[in-house]
């Protein structure tokens, strides 16, 4: 039978002081785990929250529930978490105060998706985008088609800023909506004009042809492009 109220087992689980040097590596190890892990998730998969906001809440989640009623979690060390964790933290927002190469590495820079109502295929190399995602969100700003949208911007809270052509500067434009965009083109006719499934880019043929290759981006793959304005 284990003793309550035992003061040792309380604070230190019965384990040398000298184990908190110990929880001081455990929480230089996990920190930086749980910022690369998120990290490499990619903004959008950390939106609302910073990527550190969540790390605190990882790192500490467990470091002030458990010693509430684990017996065998004694109270200093869990304590200590808190100051080590809070430590790196600060450390961490230290180095990005110091240093703009740290800041952009940890927080990123905001990336232009959509340029001149063609995608900017370069950057979306960069972050881990998820099209269908991408577009769900154009939609609910009432685009039907890239043709409506100047600049769409995704910024480092993982949320996207969207800049419309005014109603006269609309073109014709890559749908988005899943009904068209789906509708492949395989014969293509003079005097319509068709979008790039793949950069957004829009082209028109002077004869009927089966084949046509983006001067862009050098892909195959196309659809009717839309031209109405913006509603709503
Ligand atoms: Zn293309």
């Amino acid at each position: 039978m284990k003793e309550v109220f035992n003061l040792d087992r309380l604070l230190m689980n019965g384990l040398p002081y000298a184990f908190l040097l110990e929880v001081l590596l455990r929480c230089v190890v996990m920190y930086i785990t749980a910022l690369i892990v998120l990290k490499s998730a990619g903004r959008r998969g950390v939106k609302q929250l910073s990527v550190f906001e969540l790390v605190i809440i990882l790192t500490l989640g467990s470091a002030a529930g458990d010693p509430l009623f684990y017996e065998d979690v004694g109270l200093i060390p869990a304590i200590c978490v808190f100051t080590f964790i809070l430590a790196l933290y600060r450390f961490t927002t230290y180095l990005i105060s110091r240093s703009e190469n740290v800041e952009v590495w940890l927080e990123g820079k905001p990336i232009y998706l959509i340029r001149n109502g063609q995608f900017s295929i370069e950057e979306f190399a960069k972050e881990p985008l998820a099209l269908d995602e991408f577009f769900a969100e154009l939609r609910l700003r009432n685009v039907s088609h890239i043709g409506q949208v100047d600049l769409a911007i995704l910024e480092t809270n993982g949320q996207i800023s969207v800049f419309f052509f005014k109603d006269e500067d609309v073109r014709a434009g890559l749908p988005i909506l899943p009904h068209l965009f789906n509708k492949e083109v395989k014969i293509f006719e003079p005097n319509k004009v068709y979008a790039c499934k793949f950069c957004a880019n829009t082209s028109k043929t002077a004869a009927v042809q089966t084949e046509l290759v983006c001067n862009r981006c050098e892909k195959e793959r196309w659809v009717l492009a839309l031209d109405s304005k913006r509603v709503g």
